[in-house]
């Protein structure tokens, strides 16, 4: 449904992303682990097209092109079939939570207000936040604010979404509210590909792990592969030690 081949990003002089590949299936729940640093959220961007990469090319949909020779046209394709949910939830602090949803549904898919508002209210509720549609984010916790992030995504009917490290910046006890309604989407079949350091998540929800070190693939296969049976030495380190410091 999508393919990355051999993407590279580089900042300045710096090579962050030294050739990437990414095959994402219909209804894949993919987590994307690795060291900070290593160049995660620079892939996800780099995918987006948030972040414009320097190599490598994409098949999504209408799209079969060389990132670097990528028109507006094929800009516009692809993020109208993507969702994104950050790490620090990017939610407008002066819209409300049914604004902040209904914001993208308005704007990039040109709804009329009726429908708009329909469809965010809907993705409202499978976050569990209908009654807090007229919150502000200031009124949110970490969590719910999050989940209108997630909200905000799901609205849009994207054929992916992309998670950056959702539940970082969450308090503890706030992290498993949205990691309920992650494991809820993966459950309905809704294709994801998640930069997580929760690896109870990779390990039990995504059917696809991929472990990247310095903008490189190190070792990718599925859960029990790479969390039973790893085989890079640089894989083993890195399990070693986020579990020790979980
Ligand atoms: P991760 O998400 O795995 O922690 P990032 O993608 O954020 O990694 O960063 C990878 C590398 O790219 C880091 O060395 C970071 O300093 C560098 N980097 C990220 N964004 C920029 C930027 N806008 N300009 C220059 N360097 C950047
Ligand atoms: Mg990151």
């Amino acid at each position: 449904m999508l393919t990355i081949e051999a993407l590279k990003k580089n900042y300045g002089s710096n090579e962050i992303l030294k050739g990437i590949d990414l095959q994402v299936e219909q209804g894949d729940v993919i987590t994307i682990i690795g060291p900070s640093g290593s160049g995660k959220t620079t892939f996800l961007r780099s995918i987006t097209t948030l972040e414009k990469a320097n190599a490598g090319h994409i098949i999504f949909g209408n799209v079969d092109q060389d990132f670097d020779k990528l028109s507006h046209q094929d800009i516009r394709a692809i993020r109208q079939n993507v969702g994104f949910v950050f790490q620090n939830y990017n939610l407008f602090n002066n819209k409300t939570a049914l604004q902040n949803v209904m914001e993208g549904l308005l704007i990039a898919q040109k709804l009329s207000h009726k429908e708009a508002r329909e469809r965010a209210l809907k993705a409202l509720e499978k976050v569990g936040l209908l009654e807090r549609q007229d919150h502000y984010p200031a009124q949110l916790s970490g969590g719910q604010q999050q989940r209108v992030g997630i909200a905000r995504a799901i609205a849009l009917n994207p054929k992916v979404i992309f998670f950056d490290e959702p539940t970082s910046a969450l308090d503890p006890e706030l992290v498993g509210e949205v990691l309920q309604v992650m494991k809820d989407l993966a459950a309905e079949g809704v294709t994801m590909v998640v930069v997580t350091h929760q690896m109870s998540f990779a390990r039990d929800v995504s059917n696809k792990v991929i472990f990247m070190v310095d903008g490189q693939v190190v070792e990718a296969g599925t859960p029990a592969e790479i969390f039973e049976k790893p085989k890079e030495a640089r894989t083993k380190q890195f399990l070693a030690e986020i579990l020790a410091n979980n």
